[in-house]
């Protein structure tokens, strides 16, 4: 008998090369699109240890946790590192980049994520990469948080190396992730001694072999089920439209802000500004003398099926996550949240008023859809 995830036949490079032709659509990039075979931190790692090493001075944003990480691996690599770090309640501007340029003109790599699940914020990329291209430096940009709840478009940003993952708006497998690389990414990376070649990391050996070869065969046998799982997600992306994909995400996102405003019982969002906040996943602030973690427990308690988690490492006593991604953005995952979040909340003697959130929501919803 055969079984659906084991009896396929192979995944052979046409296929391959069709998946990455229609990630590349989805960006609206002419660059190499190059599907690498594993969870996005594969292509985020891969490109930091490509493109910098010790003669780069790096201006690394951080905006949440994935930040932290980008300037570990580049100081790993040898390079000069200008760390950036905002609060999390809010975005980096354009004004801040510039004026870390106008300090440090050595600047010639940029690292940036996009939108942070884990925070709950967006940065304006738009803004930045004009300031980048400006001074000439080379962009990586993080969109594994952003990418079909926002748009993402490293061509039109002058974004050099951009990472996507499929687990998150997406709705999406886990397993394989994709990374957009300009002419100038792979000229920087061809210069360094130091850029992993034969290796898993290596993005300059799906270049050289890969690309160079004309797309005809594969380094090694790929993920197929991923692959698959790729190909069947962007499939229906296409099929509903990208805009009304992220749509739907802004407005799960304009909704639960509105909600958990009208819940009240001391519930905040965690990012101050609506404009600074990201639609991909809501954050929210504990109300005081509540540990975040425990009402999120008690939440899942009333609806285990609910969006909702507490903030990574130290975020776990004060953020509250309502993560409305891909099959979670819409309007019924919104309003389970907050009625889960509103029991919670009640059972910890807050006054809370769970129809006038879900009356908040909905109209929030209609707004910006
Ligand atoms: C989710 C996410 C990733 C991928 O990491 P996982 O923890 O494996 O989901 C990378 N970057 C950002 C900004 C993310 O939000």
């Amino acid at each position: 008998m055969t079984h659906p995830f084991l009896d396929l036949a192979p995944l052979g490079a046409d296929r391959f090369a069709a998946i990455e032709d229609r990630v590349a659509r989805l960006l609206s990039t002419e660059q190499d699109v190059v599907i690498m075979q594993g969870e996005a931190l594969l292509p985020l790692e891969g490109a930091i240890r490509a493109a910098a090493g010790p003669g780069t001075t790096a201006l690394n944003v951080i905006t949440g946790p994935y930040g932290q990480t980008f300037g570990d691996w580049l100081r790993d690599c040898g390079a000069t590192v200008v760390d950036l770090a905002v609060p999390f309640h809010t975005a980096v501007t354009a004004e801040q980049i510039r004026q870390a340029f106008a300090e440090h003109p050595e600047i010639d790599f940029v690292s940036l994520v996009h939108a942070e699940a884990a925070t709950g914020n967006t940065n304006p990329v738009a803004e930045i990469g004009e300031v980048v291209r400006a001074h000439g430096a080379l962009f990586y940009l993080d969109a594994v948080a952003s990418i079909g709840a926002e748009p993402v478009l490293p061509d039109a940003w002058g974004v050099d190396l951009c990472v996507i993952g499929a687990q998150k708006a997406m709705g999406g497998p886990a397993g394989v992730s994709a990374v957009s690389v300009s002419e100038r990414a792979w000229a920087r990376m061809a210069a360094n001694p130091r850029a992993p070649r034969r290796s898993y990391l290596s993005l300059l050996d799906w270049k050289e072999r890969w690309i160079g070869g004309g797309r005809k065969a594969l380094l090694h046998a790929p993920a197929q089920l991923e692959m698959l799982a790729l190909e069947a997600c962007v499939e229906r992306i296409e099929a509903v439209g990208l805009d009304a994909v992220m749509a739907r995400h802004a407005s799960a996102a304009a909704a639960t802000r509105a909600g958990a405003v009208g819940l009240g019982g001391g519930l905040e969002p965690y990012v101050y500004e609506a404009r600074d906040a990201a639609p991909v996943a809501t954050t929210l602030r504990a109300p005081s003398g509540v540990v975040a973690s425990e009402l999120v427990a008690r939440a899942l308690e009333a609806d285990p099926a609910v969006p909702v988690a507490a903030g990574g490492g130290a975020l776990a006593k004060e953020m509250i996550r309502v993560n409305h991604y891909g099959p979670d953005a819409t309007p019924g995952a919104v309003r389970a949240s907050l009625a889960a979040l509103g029991a919670a909340l009640s059972e910890a003697g807050l006054p809370v008023d769970v129809e006038g959130a879900l009356r908040a929501a909905g109209e929030a919803w209609r707004e910006t859809f």
